[in-house]
């Protein structure tokens, strides 16, 4: 995916919208602090890349909240997908289930699936 470039212009925009102040711990971003531009959801996880999905974060919160919840959640996100397109099977399917090469019957009995 391919990321907007935000202007030095972009970032003012943003920073006076949200009065400076840093979504992840409500703390002002005081002069000399370094800010980021943070995704409130992470472009990974479908977010859009735009002025509504833009929010200041110090760099602190923005690094610690990344590695704690941005990641895990992207993870997911790509495990579902693996699924969902069939890249990824499970190991264990549920006995009987759909996975599995035999199926047992509404009157009980077993039979096999490709016969
Ligand atoms: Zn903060």
């Amino acid at each position: 995916m391919k990321r907007v470039s935000i202007t030095a212009k972009m970032r003012a925009d943003i920073f006076m919208r949200h009065d400076g102040v840093c979504h992840l711990c409500n703390m002002k971003v005081v002069p000399g602090q370094d800010w980021d531009v943070s995704h409130e959801q992470p472009l990974e996880a479908g977010g859009r890349d735009d002025a509504s999905n833009w929010l200041v974060a110090h760099r602190k919160c923005h690094r610690a909240h990344t590695g704690a919840v941005d990641m895990p959640l992207i993870a997911k996100v790509k495990r579902i997908h693996q699924r969902h397109i069939g890249a990824k099977k499970s190991k264990s399917p549920m006995p009987f289930g759909r996975g599995s090469k035999l199926k047992r019957k509404m009157d009980g009995s077993v039979v096999r699936r490709d016969s």
